[in-house]
């Protein structure tokens, strides 16, 4: 068992008092959400401090989701590319499937002290519903999961799973009847029921102090990084990559390498189908700064500030704002974004699985497809490290639908929105 820091912050992290990360963050919600959030925070701040809070979280890590996750080398992989060496965090092992389970145990056990017996989520590929759903079960809290009509008709089986968990799963039929529309629903719910209701957000976005929360449950990811590459290679890498949808996976992954000069930091977006308005969510490459959902951050809008459509072939990047941290980290020029396209992402999906047996979920796909392109551009003698944040079981059946041609376009999937 790889020891575990607290979940403490240093004193100087981020956010501030207010919940901003510079300019970015903060908390921009109706008066009606105003006392439930203070109340969260006045909870999380207690919590935080408090030892046992951290044992139990490290306890339910290790037993219900299955942590330390392994650290491996891809040598197969590393050799047909012919440059860096890539290392593969492998949080897709989790249980559940994908990183979600980290953020969904803290949550849980927060609510739990707070007296809270129901639990409402949004989700958009369902990942997070069913870590959520599952979650619930096990503490025995009432779950209702929020999702769009559409995500639902999508990621039927994750719909399945939740209910076999016991959720109760609803469907949004607002908007464009995805994972904005559903977050909507769920603030909605929260506003009504907060004396007894925790919303747990799923990603590293929304109001303070959801993203520094949210953050603080995934640093494990890097924190293990840190160990285990410094155990295999006696020192740390030269690159370390991963998706960013609303941010989580990503942040905890780079946050305990912030302060590490030398270690280069890479999120990478869902570039779609192009950079049309509506054929991506590039957020750093399309959008400008704004306020949706809480927070101020990077956002794709038009220029009224209307919310835009996007498209990625991976509904977990499906999303028009970015995490507000990942905004000052870009402004600050720390954390470097790039984006992967639908194709890449796919290629990038077969290829994993064919030069090392892991089927990646299409959001990690483009952390991948980035290290594709990377990689031959290093030397051998350096590391590249990707957090493969989820396993691709449920995109299989999607995949299947694009690759072979079910639908016409082959690799250019059809929109859905
Ligand atoms: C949800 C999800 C993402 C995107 O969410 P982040 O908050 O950006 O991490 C990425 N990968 C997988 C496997 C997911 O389930």
């Amino acid at each position: 068992m790889i020891a575990q820091r607290p979940i403490l912050a240093t004193a100087d992290a981020l956010p501030d008092a207010r919940g901003r990360f510079g300019d970015f963050g903060g908390c921009f919600v109706p008066e009606t959400l105003y006392t439930p959030l203070e109340e969260l925070r006045r909870a999380y701040a207690e919590a935080r401090e408090d030892p046992a809070f951290a044992e139990a979280l490290r306890s339910e890590l290790r037993d219900f989701a299955g942590r330390p996750t392994p650290l491996i080398p891809a040598d197969r992989l590393s050799r047909e590319l012919g440059g860096a060496r890539i290392y593969l965090k492998r949080e897709d092992l989790l249980h559940t499937g994908a990183h979600k389970i980290n953020n969904v145990l803290g949550q849980l056990l927060l609510a739990r002290r707070m007296g809270k017996t129901r639990i409402i989520a949004e989700t958009g590929a369902g990942q997070h519903g069913i870590a959520t759903a599952a979650g619930c079960a096990r503490f025995g809290m009432e779950c209702v999961v929020y999702m769009g009509a559409e995500d639902m008709r999508r990621q039927a089986l994750n719909v399945y799973r939740m209910r076999l968990c016991g959720a109760e799963v609803r469907g949004v039929e607002a908007g464009q009847r995805t994972l904005k529309d559903a977050v909507n629903e769920a603030m909605r719910d929260w506003v009504a029921t907060s004396r007894h209701t925790h919303y747990i957000l799923g990603s590293a976005l929304g109001a303070h102090p959801f993203p520094m929360m949210v953050r603080d449950f995934h640093k494990v990811i890097g924190e293990e990084t840190r160990e285990q590459i410094l155990a295999a290679e006696g020192r740390l890498p030269d690159e370390m990559a991963a998706c960013v949808g609303g941010g989580s996976n990503a942040i905890g992954f780079f946050y305990d390498f912030l302060a590490e000069a030398s270690v280069r930091l890479v999120g990478v977006e869902a570039g779609g189908r192009g950079r049309g308005s509506g054929e991506h969510a590039a957020r750093f490459e399309g959008g400008r700064p704004g306020v949706l959902q809480g927070c101020k951050t990077w956002i794709l809008q038009d220029p009224d500030g209307q919310i835009e459509a996007t498209h990625s072939v991976s509904a977990g990047l499906d999303y028009a704002a970015v995490g507000p941290e990942h905004a000052y980290y870009q402004s600050t020029g720390r954390i470097s974004y790039a984006a992967a396209s639908d194709e890449e992402c796919l290629d990038a999906f077969q290829r994993l699985s064919r030069s090392e047996g892991i089927i990646p979920a299409l959001e990690t796909a483009h952390g991948l497809a980035y290290a594709l392109r990377r990689a031959p551009e290093l030397s051998p003698d350096q590391i590249l490290c990707v957090n493969l944040s989820g396993r691709g079981d449920k995109d299989v059946q999607e995949a299947a639908r694009v690759l072979e041609g079910e639908v016409p376009g082959a690799t250019v999937p059809t929109d859905h929105g």
